[in-house]
């Protein structure tokens, strides 16, 4: 069966969004760590992560994606911003093994000026601060869209990061079909020659998740606004093709597309159908 849930509200904190998962015909979701734009997170109750953590086993769910602050910068050009990054991540990290077992994702961040290969030596520098062998997290790098000058952009960044880690088993990458596109990959015409470029350049041993998007944009616009399923340019038929894929259909699939609740729903509804 299709692994498929969306990105959910913390505000009322763990088992409550297990809960709400459960409503929405959702057997995964994805949540923010602590406030999108990278504030203070909330106390966490154990008894609470605990409740969550019996609700995943008991309904079999697929990893969860906890998701780094986007305003987070690993590879920023001042030292406090990146430093401020690693502390906030390290403490996610600390907070997630509450949690043991899920994924942790982020944007690798934006090398403003410095240069891809600056952005990449300081992204895989943060990553072995944070990766230790006791981890109970795996931590996902997000394919981005290339817009400015954000690292990830290319497969070959993101495998260039990997190549760099002390601890690689403890990393892996999310695709999100929306970034790809925006990219430049032609995931609407050609999505196995996608998929052979990923394995030819990082592995798909390596991908673990896949954020499920529409785009509002052409291929190659650069530009990550992500769609409403079937409402974009990349269309139902071509990510119908993406959770039928024999390469990626056991893969936990998040929708982030502009939606409330009972669109949500519908869309969970729509590709378990269509991944028939
Ligand atoms: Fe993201
Ligand atoms: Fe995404
Ligand atoms: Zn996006």
């Amino acid at each position: 069966m299709l692994h498929i849930g969306c990105h959910l509200s913390s505000s009322k904190g763990f088992a409550a969004m297990g809960r709400q998962a459960l409503e929405l015909g959702a057997d995964t979701f994805q949540f923010f760590t602590r406030n999108p734009r990278g504030s203070r997170a909330k106390d966490l109750d154990p008894a609470d992560a605990a409740a969550l953590a019996e609700l995943l086993r008991a309904n079999r769910f697929a990893p969860l994606i906890a998701h780094a602050p986007y305003t987070l910068n690993l590879c920023g050009a001042e030292e406090s911003s990146r430093t401020f990054a690693l502390e906030t991540m390290a403490d996610d990290l600390r907070r997630l093994e509450y949690l043991p077992g899920q994924f942790y994702n982020f944007h690798p961040g934006s090398h403003v000026g410095q240069g891809t290969e600056a952005g990449i030596t300081w992204i895989a520098q943060a990553l072995n601060a944070l990766l230790t062998p006791d981890l109970h997290t795996t931590v996902l790098l997000e394919t981005m869209a290339g817009k400015g000058s954000e690292v990830g952009g290319r497969f070959e960044e993101l495998r260039e990061i990997l190549d760099r880690l002390d601890l690689p088993e403890k990393a892996g990458v999310c695709l999100d079909t929306c970034h790809v596109s925006d990219a430049g990959y032609d995931l609407i015409g050609d999505l196995d020659g996608v998929l052979t470029e990923f394995d030819r350049r990082i592995g798909l041993d390596r991908l673990k998740a896949v954020h499920l998007n529409d785009s509002k944009n052409p291929p190659g616009s650069r530009k990550d606004r992500h769609a409403c399923i079937g409402e974009g340019a990349i269309g139902l038929e071509a990510l119908t093709r993406v959770v039928r894929h024999p390469a990626l259909r056991d893969l936990p699939f998040c929708l982030e597309t502009p939606n409330e609740l009972p669109g949500y729903a519908r869309e969970i509804a729509l590709m378990r159908e269509r991944a028939k």
